[in-house]
């Protein structure tokens, strides 16, 4: 259910964390209704600002959101948005807590708040609704159409991505034509020009030039969701990986078109969850919120298919902690690196675990076909 907090009713400027570049694809749709979208990226600026306001012990997450809604707030945003749960661990009470820091720092805003348990069709047209400024039904299933087009363009794309990084010949041209493509998916006012667009992206990416002979390493990358989403966190983790050579997979869960799929309960995602809880449940049998199921779940699922799993965790979450601990001691004995994502955490430092970790990944698979 979306809800809401006090003041002013109308939506003009819409302040939202940014999870890399995603929801920039939605600028130009909701300038058409008189909206404007703030969506700054992260940045040390952004983590000192949240810093500064969060509570000590608050994990990563919840600093670099306020730390962004600060910047929302200061670039003209009169309205946030955040998602919310009735989660196992502190992401349940992040968005209250988060709200009144904001206006005990004097913010004057309106506060909007997704939860996650609405996450289905419905729950999303509601949604909607309420950021369209009260359109039409009508207006507002279109407006989901364009916007579910959009975000299955810009998943198509960015596996496609993933898969051509460790193999394209000249590093960063997959990563060029993406970023070009997120602007063009954005200009696309309608399904036409979006399938225009993206068959056009589609071609230049089968013409990168690449090393067809090569076989890259696979690694999985699980963990926490706005870590494993916010390229500022987790140091451009795929990019590097496909300068390394290995190519990077994430769970269905970090792709959000996968939210707008039909399955249980309108949600395509509680199909994948049920299954997740299949995998995990010889380790961990139940939900301990956040990702931590899931984290151990895809180590489990994916024993077979990668090569090893990179598991990213902020600094004290607890969901990811759990995890953390169960991973090493599964049957399923795939490689597991987890990284404690937090503000000290240096780029030097996690590229040289990474790097040593492809290492050990590489001699495993020359030992597993010399056996
Ligand atoms: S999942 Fe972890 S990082 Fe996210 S809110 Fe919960 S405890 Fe914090």
């Amino acid at each position: 259910m979306v809800t809401e907090g006090r003041e002013q009713e109308r939506i003009s400027v819409l302040g939202i964390p940014s999870l890399g570049d995603r929801f920039a694809v939605f600028e130009t749709m909701v300038k058409e209704h008189n909206i404007s979208l703030v969506t700054p990226p992260v940045t040390k600026h952004t983590l000192s600002l949240g810093a500064r306001y969060s509570p000590e012990f608050a994990c990563l997450p919840f600093k670099g959101i306020l730390g962004t809604f600060i910047e929302c707030l200061e670039q003209g945003a009169d309205t946030l948005f955040m998602v919310t749960s009735f989660n196992a661990c502190r992401m349940g009470y992040y968005a209250k807590v988060q709200e009144q820091i904001l206006r005990d720092l004097g913010y004057r805003f309106k506060f909007l708040r997704f939860h996650s348990s609405e996450k289905g069709l419905i729950g999303v047209l509601r949604a909607i609704k309420r950021f369209s400024n009260n359109a039409s039904w009508p207006t507002v299933v279109s407006l989901f159409r364009l916007a579910v087009a959009k975000l299955r363009a810009l998943d198509e794309l960015e596996r496609e991505v993933q898969k051509i990084r460790p193999v394209e010949l000249e590093k960063g041209t997959a990563d060029r034509l993406y970023r070009e493509a997120i602007g063009a998916i954005d200009r696309a006012t309608s399904f036409a020009s979006l399938r225009q667009a993206m068959r056009g992206y589609f071609e230049r990416l089968e013409q990168i030039p690449k090393d067809a002979e090569y076989a890259p390493l696979k690694v999985g990358i699980v963990g926490e969701l706005y870590v494993v989403m916010e390229p500022f966190f987790n140091m451009n983790l795929e990019i590097e990986l496909g300068k390394m050579g290995v190519e990077a997979r994430r769970t269905r869960s970090t792709f959000f078109s996968e939210y707008t799929k039909w399955g249980t309960f309108l949600n395509a995602l509680n199909d994948e969850k049920k299954e997740l809880q299949k995998f995990a449940h010889p380790y961990l049998k139940r939900d301990v919120g956040g990702h931590g199921l899931e984290s151990v779940g895809e180590k489990v699922r994916r024993a077979g298919d990668y090569d090893g799993i990179i598991h990213l965790a902020p600094f004290t979450c607890m969901p990811e902690v759990i995890a953390q601990n169960i991973m090493p001691f599964t049957k399923e004995g795939i490689p597991v690196l987890t990284i404690a994502c937090d503000e000290q955490l240096g780029r030097a430092g996690m590229l040289t675990r990474v790097e040593a970790f492809v290492d050990l990944l590489e001699r495993r698979r020359i030992g597993n076909i010399l056996r």
